[in-house]
């Protein structure tokens, strides 16, 4: 059981964004606590991998800042350091291939980043690009951030041997996910919903991308979905994340997570109960 972070990732920051340095710094001081193994990148991101999700243009406009979106600034760092984030994301797909459960604890989030499109504080969609380097597998990737995964299901949309599922409040931003279409199972939540409902609906995602039969499983882990979160407004305690954990942690397939949103101070707390059931 791995997880992988790296103190750079904490370089960057607007004051008054939600997506703060505080996200990796605070968890990772927590995770140590715990006793958890963190460890660097096992290797830098390298630009075929970048590719593999994403158009030349694409990482162009991130490295040269030429892209416009009011939640997502340019950083003149920004491009080596969403880098580092998605070697992180490898990393831990690489240790789940070998059958070890791990974590990616790194910033900036990647599941809004689109192909051609930098979007909602992500960059590169490190998860896709993971997922995409795992040839000749099925992969199901369960979403389970307070948003849609709009990038990701940009990506892997109609794409054979991988399935996408999303949990997210509706309303909300980006709007998207209203209906599964193909490959990709929507599952839109009102806002105010608490664990029953929230796991019920976790349950039945997870029965229907294991009858995809599956060899790995992915994860865009969330924690906006906190009831104190102050972007979003579904209501789950922090006990509730271990539950969810658990019950990716229950279907016994290889798999990695990464972070994507959670905005709230208890975000240390939440990832660690998450830990206690995915690693379980
Ligand atoms: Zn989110």
């Amino acid at each position: 059981m791995a997880v992988f972070t790296d103190p750079s990732v904490t370089g960057y920051h607007t004051p008054g964004h939600p997506e703060a340095p505080f996200r990796v710094s605070k968890s990772a001081e927590r995770l140590k606590a715990a006793g958890h193994a963190l460890l660097p990148p096992e290797k830098p991101a390298a630009d075929a991998e970048l590719l593999r999700v994403h158009t030349p243009r694409h990482l162009e406009t991130v490295a040269k800042g030429t892209f416009r979106d009011a939640d997502t600034a340019f950083y003149p760092q920004i491009d080596a350091i969403a880098r580092t984030s998605l070697a992180g994301a490898l990393s831990a797909a690489g240790r789940a291939e070998k059958g070890e459960p791990s974590f990616s604890l790194m910033r900036p989030p990647g599941h809004h980043a689109a192909p051609e499109k930098v979007a909602g504080f992500c960059y590169y969609n490190n998860l896709a690009i993971a997922v995409a380097g795992i040839p000749g597998k099925k992969v199901a990737i369960v979403d389970v951030d307070v948003h849609h995964g709009d990038g990701t299901e940009a990506w892997a949309f109609g794409r054979e041997n991988v399935t996408f599922v999303s949990l997210h409040q509706v309303p909300l931003y980006p709007g998207s996910g209203l209906k599964s279409r193909g490959n990709c199972r929507n599952i839109p939540l009102p806002p105010g919903t608490h664990e029953t409902q929230y796991l019920k609906a976790l349950e039945g995602a997870l029965h229907e991308v294991l009858n995809s039969k599956p060899d790995l499983l992915a994860v865009s882990a969330g924690f906006d979905t906190y009831k104190e979160d102050p972007i979003a407004q579904l209501k789950l305690d922090a006990a509730t994340y271990k539950r969810i954990g658990k019950m990716l942690a229950e279907t016994k397939l290889p798999r990695f997570a990464v972070l994507e949103g959670g905005y709230a101070e208890a975000l240390p707390l939440l990832i660690e109960r998450f830990l206690d059931g995915f690693f379980d």
